[in-house]
């Protein structure tokens, strides 16, 4: 059977590879790239604004350096990527306008090799370099779900308008959107392709990809009466399946270690999951009986899980064997600060923020970390300069300006506090509530004559654009 799939896969492949129709150009006049970013951006505020999205900077990070590892070699990388977390258990990942790409926690833990999850993760970055979305909005006279311009203009509108049931409405619209996009079989085939190309050059082991898929596929066979939403918005036919098993049979053999990092993530996650107590129960648990692959992610799970359950005293026991080694993981030194604040002691974890961030320069959540700690201990004026010195480098860092807000807050600073905020908010997708934020801080006018000119040219700015959003 496997071997008659094969066979007929290979003469058809071939064919369906040199027809893919490049609709790319077609699709731009339908919907231009600014709209797609436009749409793209006000997805993403609902999304940061949803209870579901996971607001944990070190996970995000650490999928943003995986996304990005992929997209580096992928051979369309001109675009922008965004890749967030969602806090849901079923198995799935999404691709929507604007290059921003969901990984649900249900799919991190379910991974069995990061290159399973880099597999998905791939296949999603390929619909958005091929442009799957914009085609299938080209593709809607066919079908009848609602056209992804005439939801563009539904968010834009609820973002002008600042009627509460219509936001809603349009937000609930824009949720629908992953499970109404069913890709062609033609789509998923070369999501497939090219995905495999991103996985064997990024150095992932590209049988991860058939491994997960059969998984997944077993899992629904057993389950059928709740088929994973990934399943359902990328159809897997037995083309797919036995295409990919031929490419992973002629791939050379390569054993590929997982990173610590994605040790860390999942150790990360399974210690928030039940209660706090289980938490540490289970945790303990792997770590006794050895039922782990890193020992140093298990230690870090049972120190996140012992925070958790306020147990300070058992989670810096288990600090100190974590810092025992060599150069701690930047999650390593995050988590060992995190412990000394949660156990009120500031200044250990100053120091240790201070090492961290040392030794890890360019990693933002020990920023973050160290900003949002020396805020705690009230050195306003140090928090101030750490933060300005990073927004110099990461003036697009919706967190930092977040963490900037409250320094200049706390230091009495109102207009520039307004201003700070409005630079969040402006850059979580929301210009009308950017808008009336730094109107706020103008209406203050505690500022310098430079500082108050600024504001109210940033505040043109945002008018225009906000305007110029709405006649579109
Ligand atoms: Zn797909």
């Amino acid at each position: 059977m496997l071997r008659a799939l094969l066979a007929l896969s290979l003469v058809v492949q071939p064919v369906v590879a040199a027809d893919l129709p490049d609709l790319g150009e077609v699709s731009r006049q339908y919907f231009s790239d600014q709209e797609e970013q436009a749409l793209g951006r006000a997805i993403m505020s609902d999304v940061y604004a949803d209870p579901r999205y996971l607001d944990d900077p070190e996970i995000e990070t650490y999928l943003h350096q995986l996304g990005y590892k992929l997209v580096s070699v992928s051979s369309r990388n001109q675009r922008e990527f965004n890749f967030f977390v969602v806090d849901d258990p079923s198995i799935n990942a999404f691709a929507m306008p604007g290059g921003n790409i969901g990984v649900h926690t249900g799919l991190l833990l379910a991974a069995q090799s990061e290159s399973e999850l880099a597999s998905v993760v791939a296949h999603e970055i390929a619909h958005v370099t091929q442009d799957h979305i914009a085609r299938m909005v080209t593709a809607q006279s066919q079908s009848h779900w609602p056209t992804m311009a005439a939801l563009a203009l539904a968010l834009l509108a609820a973002r002008s308008n600042p009627n509460v049931a219509s936001a809603a409405i349009a937000s609930t619209q824009a949720y629908s959107i992953q499970n109404q996009l069913n890709y062609s079989r033609d789509y998923e085939r070369e999501a497939d392709r090219l995905g495999y190309e991103m996985l064997t050059r990024g150095g992932f082991d590209p049988r991860g990809m058939s491994g997960f898929f059969n998984r997944l596929e077993r899992a629904n066979r057993f389950y059928d009466s709740s088929a994973p939403a990934y399943l359902r918005t990328h159809p897997l036919t037995t083309d797919r399946i036995s295409d990919m098993q031929s490419r992973s049979e002629t791939a050379p053999y390569q054993q590929v270690a997982d990173s610590l990092d994605f040790e860390l993530v999942r150790a990360r996650l399974r210690a928030q999951e039940n209660s706090p107590a289980d938490a540490v129960l289970a945790a303990g648990d792997a770590l006794k009986d050895k039922r782990y692959r890193s020992e140093t992610a298990a230690r870090y799970g049972l120190v996140t899980a012992l925070v958790r359950a306020r147990q300070f005293k058992a989670a810096e026991a288990e600090v100190q064997k974590l810092l025992s080694g060599k150069p701690a993981h930047p999650m390593i030194q995050q988590l060992t600060a995190q412990t000394a604040l949660a156990a009120g002691n500031p200044t250990l974890a100053l120091q240790r923020y201070q090492v961290g961030s040392e030794a890890h320069p360019g990693y933002r959540p020990l920023q973050y970390g160290h900003i949002a700690a020396l805020l705690a201990a009230d050195r306003n004026q140090d928090a101030l300069t750490r933060v300005d010195r990073q927004l110099a480098l990461y003036p697009l860092d919706r967190r930092l300006w977040r963490l900037a807000a409250q320094a200049h807050a706390q230091l009495g600073h109102r207009l520039l506090s307004h201003r700070a905020q409005a630079e969040a908010t402006a850059l979580s997708g929301n210009l009308v509530a950017a808008i009336e934020q730094i109107s706020l801080g103008l209406k203050v006018a505690d500022g310098s004559f430079h500082e108050m000119s600024a504001a109210e040219a940033r505040r043109r700015e945002w008018q225009e654009a906000e305007k110029s959003q709405r006649k579109d």
